[in-house]
């Protein structure tokens, strides 16, 4: 039989919101690769090798993928959300691009899950109703000051804004520096929501005005949403208008 790779989205946390095409990948696949946690979430069964890896090898996790799909294994690749949302699967087709011609003719398929910015989203109401943005925090991969360049023009273009990875232990204040920031570009009154674990148990959503947001609401497990200039409560709901100007 010959191999493939299916980079797989596992949604937010909640089984049920993993789709039935990637269920169904899981069900035909003999290794499946990724973060601990992420493979932690697959049950085991006879005949799947599950390969659970550390976070910073994206690339030699992607490799090992595509050599094992060579080599006539069916291959899954999960991450947890949608696998195109800052995961696995530009990992992929860079280590696609940097490797042997004979990986060139794979079979690869990307499998869409729900991110967590829309799960959050839901879970608030409507807050990304009209246009949005996302932006990953992280400077792992890109210089700081691309980040601020983007939070200012984001802000400035009235944008509601979802932002991932915002504040881990390893740089805690990037993220007071990011409210600094959108304080001045909108103003103190703009809502912010913090979505923690949503879908998972445990979850806690918290809305606040700018001026009362603090960098303790968010670390490693929250997507942060911020409204634009017209995005209101309404009961316990928070949503963006599809209208503006
Ligand atoms: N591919 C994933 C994102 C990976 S980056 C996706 O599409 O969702 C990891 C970041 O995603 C976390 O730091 C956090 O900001 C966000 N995230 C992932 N799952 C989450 C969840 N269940 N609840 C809140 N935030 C989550």
């Amino acid at each position: 039989m010959s191999g493939w790779v299916q980079i797989a989205g596992l949604g937010p946390g909640d089984t049920q919101l993993i789709t039935p095409e990637v269920q169904h990948a899981l069900s035909q696949a003999t290794d499946v690769i990724g973060y601990i946690p992420y493979v932690r979430r697959i049950a085991p069964r006879p005949g799947l090798t599950l390969h659970a890896t550390d976070n910073r090898v994206e690339l030699e996790r992607a490799a090992h993928a595509l050599e094992l799909a060579a080599q006539g294994h069916r291959v899954v690749v999960v991450s947890s959300g949608d696998p195109g949302v800052f995961a696995m699967a530009s990992a992929l087709f860079e280590a696609l691009e940097a490797g042997p011609d004979r990986w060139q003719d794979l079979d690869i398929r990307v499998l869409p899950g729900i991110t967590a910015m829309l799960a959050a989203a839901a879970r608030l109401g409507a807050p990304l109703g009209h246009d949005f943005c996302a932006i990953n925090l992280s400077d792992n991969l890109k210089p700081w000051p691309l980040i601020e360049k983007r939070l200012r023009l984001g802000a400035q273009a009235d944008f509601a804004m979802a932002f991932y990875n915002p504040r881990s232990k390893a740089r805690p204040h990037q993220f007071a520096r990011t409210l600094d920031i959108l304080r001045q570009e909108c103003g103190p009154d703009r809502l912010i929501s913090f979505a923690r674990d949503v879908c998972k148990p445990g979850e806690t959503l918290t809305t606040v005005r700018l001026s009362q947001a603090h960098p303790q609401m968010a670390d490693m497990r929250t997507v942060v949403l911020l409204g634009n200039s017209q995005t209101r409560q309404v009961g316990r709901h928070v949503y963006t208008p599809r209208r503006s100007g």
